[in-house]
């Protein structure tokens, strides 16, 4: 059945006027090819409009047709209940580290997160400017290639929200449940895995993406709300960032970024063309398979994260002989294969394979790992 899956994976011929090469960078990332060309089609002239979509008013009959679109596809993608309001803003994902614990928590209440790596450590900072921050649980220790069991998180009783970050981009863990928060709000970071499997969305108070993975060009972030949620800010807060006036101006309190949101809107219409995100998932499951079997058959390449947690998305890997990785990241870069250099907090190599990564991508990644591997190892 994977193998039928396959076939459907954008072919090279559907890239045809783009570079050959596989962009395995964590983003902004790759888009799929027929998206990249259907901009360009329709960059000067807009649907006869003789205008660009970056040139008309985001308050025109146009735009806002483009806009709502946008969200009635996303809502289709990932089933949103009718209780939640799709926000589409700018300020990337990095802004919701800022705005959830604006809108959810006074300075006196505490908000509990889950510290797994970079991205959580990083939003768990930030809203310690804003109120408690409670570390119910930290993989540190671990260096981050574990997740922390559930009976052992130490949650706050009265916590405003719990926070985790479903997608490690950086360390390379994914959860792959849902974290059981009771009646607390549960916060979701899914930056780098949203739209890549169904979603139970009731299951959450917040979930919020940056575009620059699986959406469309960076600076744009979606956020997914409950309407409980929505009002509940402190009051000296920027206007801007308050999720009820955001939900009241349909994301238009001020010019909103509206290529990136037109972009995302194709981006969405690909997904669902594509077969949605059950098929998303079929493609994620199947590319990291490939690699991370590329990996633990040999001694030459490692990866340290625990296979319960092992990312879909993004796998670092180390060779055995650190000196080798100029060469492999110099070759590599030669037949096609770019960004392959990991996190400069975590070194060796990281594969970003989000759901714009064709299966050739993929394909020859193995191959070329395979031969690196005999050729040096
Ligand atoms: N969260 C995660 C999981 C990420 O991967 C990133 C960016 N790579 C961010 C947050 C921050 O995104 P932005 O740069 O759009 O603020």
């Amino acid at each position: 059945m994977v193998n039928n899956v396959l076939e459907q994976l954008t072919p090279d011929a559907r890239l045809s006027r783009r570079k050959p090469v596989y962009n395995f960078g964590a983003g902004p990332a790759m888009l799929p090819g027929p998206v990249m060309e259907q901009a360009q089609s329709e960059l000067l002239n807009w649907q006869g409009t003789g205008m660009s979509v970056m040139e008309i008013s985001h308050r025109s009959e146009e735009f806002v047709a483009i806009a709502e679109q946008a969200e009635s596809d996303l809502r289709k993608l990932l089933a949103i209940p009718d209780n939640y309001h799709v926000l589409f803003l700018q300020g990337g994902a990095s802004s919701q580290f800022a705005m959830v614990p604006m809108n959810l928590a006074t300075t006196d209440s505490t908000a509990d997160y889950l510290y797994t790596g970079s991205w959580s450590g990083k939003a768990l900072k930030e809203a310690a400017r804003f109120c408690r921050v409670n570390t119910a649980a930290s993989t540190e220790d671990s260096g981050f290639t574990t997740l922390p069991m559930a009976g052992d998180w130490q949650t706050s009783p009265e916590a405003a929200y719990l926070y985790y970050c479903d997608n490690e981009t950086i360390n390379g863990v994914e959860f792959g449940f849902i974290p059981e928060a009771g009646n607390v709000p549960l916060v979701s970071d899914m930056t780098s895995n949203i739209l890549t499997r169904p979603l139970d969305v009731s299951r959450f108070g917040i979930i919020f993406a940056g575009a620059q993975k699986n959406i469309g060009p960076a600076g744009l972030v979606i956020v997914i709300v409950r309407e409980d949620l929505v009002g509940r800010a402190r009051k000296k807060i920027p206007s801007l960032y308050d999720y009820a006036i955001q939900s009241r101006e349909a994301s238009m309190y001020n010019t909103p970024p509206t290529f990136a949101w037109y972009m995302a809107g194709l981006v969405f219409q690909w997904t669902l063309e594509e077969g949605g995100v059950g098929e998303m998932q079929a493609r994620a499951g199947w590319r990291s398979s490939q690699i991370y079997r590329c990996i633990d058959s040999s001694d030459f390449y490692s990866n340290n994260i625990d296979e319960s947690c092992r990312s879909r998305l993004n796998v670092p890997f180390s060779l055995a002989d650190e000196s080798l990785n100029g060469k492999f990241l110099d070759e590599s870069r030669k037949q096609g294969l770019l960004a392959l250099r990991g996190h400069r907090s975590v070194g060796g190599m990281r594969a970003s394979l989000y759901n714009a990564m064709p299966r050739a991508g993929v394909d020859k990644l193995v191959e070329f790992m395979g031969y690196f591997e005999k050729r040096y190892g």
